[in-house]
């Protein structure tokens, strides 16, 4: 009568555990995740019990995002290692010289999708599928987009609506699958910390804090829901960029400065990329380069050296970054200057983004030095096996997190 009960007990434990626990010796798992705009001292609000546990036992750390401090920019960077003006997604905005009358827009599918945009880098996950791993995107900036006609295995159409519990789900459904067709490598994204920065800026608000605290929720349920199958899995967490408080009473307004007749703004905001209209050339320099208050203007050939900007085609003709907290705009504003913003100096350390990393390969570290994102892709290499494809991250960088 026991042995019976002993056997259906031990039939049941497998049946709901599934063939995971038969794979110790198989290559763990890479989970990326992204919280969009998630800064690292948000950690300090005593907001995120999961991620204080997992940064215990892996590291936690400041990094600093590229120029410009944007979404699409700086995921790609993180998943190509190559910084924008050689991933070529220079801006969430921008135009082409080869496609003039068009404008790259994220919210804009049409253009968002089209490979033309994403061709000057290979992302994390095509070189995966090549050599032979399985890759799945739960979202990430440019995994919508085929490569060479290649896709990562599972992926999945950029939709706000898809919350993020149903993220968190769709992951732990590729985890529970058998280990032949189970992921190997698997990005995430959420996007609730970056949308409450921007509305209530980057200062304490019932409503950041309840982002900060969900989103801790939802990595803490996968992460345990990925060990609870016996599922090896290293983590890496990063955001894209920080965070800085805006007001309508910091604002340069470009009217003031030149016609708006005058110049094309790309984009505008804490950064403003500006390309003068034909035969108005002098007029626009001779306004912007003087330099007006609370922004520096550049021609692109001339940016800062620590920008590494300025030598892609799509970079606009003058880029102007505003001071800390500062918004530059042409006209009225398209959304409220009040709360957060980013896209400043990288080395502005409201930027400056969070990093994490935990599990089997990672040796628990408790001080890491700020250091760029584009470190982050010879890691994940690494934590993946395969070789990562030349780009401007070092592999020395973050090897120190490598082994136990
Ligand atoms: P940003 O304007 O730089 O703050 O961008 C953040 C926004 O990017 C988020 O609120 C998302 O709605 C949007 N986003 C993130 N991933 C994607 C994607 N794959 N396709 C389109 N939009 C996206
Ligand atoms: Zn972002
Ligand atoms: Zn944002």
């Amino acid at each position: 009568m026991i042995a019976r009960l002993v056997a259906a007990l031990l039939a049941l434990a497998l049946a709901l555990t599934g063939p995971a626990f038969a794979q110790e010796s198989e290559p763990p798992v890479t989970i990326l995740i992204s919280i969009d705009g998630m800064r690292p001292d948000y950690l300090d609000r005593g907001l995120t019990p999961n991620l204080a546990e997992f940064r215990q036992r892996g590291v936690a750390a400041a990094m600093r995002p590229s120029f410009p401090s944007k979404t699409f920019p700086n995921h790609y960077t993180i998943v190509t290692g190559k910084r924008p003006d050689r991933n070529g997604i220079v801006g969430n905005l921008m135009i082409d010289p080869v496609r003039p009358d068009q404008k790259f827009s994220m919210g804009d599918a049409r253009q968002a999708l089209d490979p033309f945009w994403w061709q000057e880098a290979e992302p994390i996950w095509i070189t995966a599928e090549k050599v032979g791993i399985r890759a799945a995107t739960m979202f990430w900036p440019g995994s919508e987009v085929a490569h060479e006609g290649r896709r990562p295995s599972d992926w999945l159409r950029f939709d706000q609506n898809i919350g993020n519990a149903q993220r968190v789900n769709t992951v732990l459904d590729w985890m529970r699958r058998p280990a032949a067709i189970r992921p190997r490598l698997v990005t995430m994204y959420f996007d609730t910390v970056d949308t409450a920065g921007h509305r209530f800026g980057p200062g304490r608000s019932p409503e950041l804090d309840a982002a900060i605290a969900e989103v801790d929720a939802r990595i803490g349920e996968v992460v345990r829901g990925v060990e609870a199958m016996g599922v090896r899995a290293n983590f890496v967490i990063t955001a894209d960029h920080g965070m800085a408080e805006t007001d309508e009473s910091r604002v340069i307004q470009l009217d003031d400065l030149i016609d708006r007749a005058s110049y094309v703004a790309v984009e505008a905001g804490p950064y403003a990329a500006i390309e003068p209209a034909a035969g108005t050339d002098n007029r626009v320099y001779d306004a912007l380069l003087k330099p007006p208050a609370h922004m520096a203007c550049h021609r692109k050939e001339q940016l800062p050296a620590h920008l590494h900007y300025g030598k892609n085609p799509r970079v606009a003709a003058i880029i102007c970054i505003a001071d800390n907290g500062w918004t530059i705009l042409s006209g009225p504003p398209p959304y409220p200057v009040k709360g957060g913003a980013h896209g400043y100096d990288p080395n502005n350390s409201d930027m400056h983004a969070l990093f994490m990393a935990f599990g089997p390969s990672i040796r628990p570290t408790e001080k890491l030095p700020l250091f760029d994102n584009v470190h982050v892709y010879p890691l994940l290499a690494a934590l993946t096996g395969f070789e990562p494809l030349p780009s401007d991250g070092e592999a020395a960088t973050l090897a120190p997190l490598l082994g136990r």
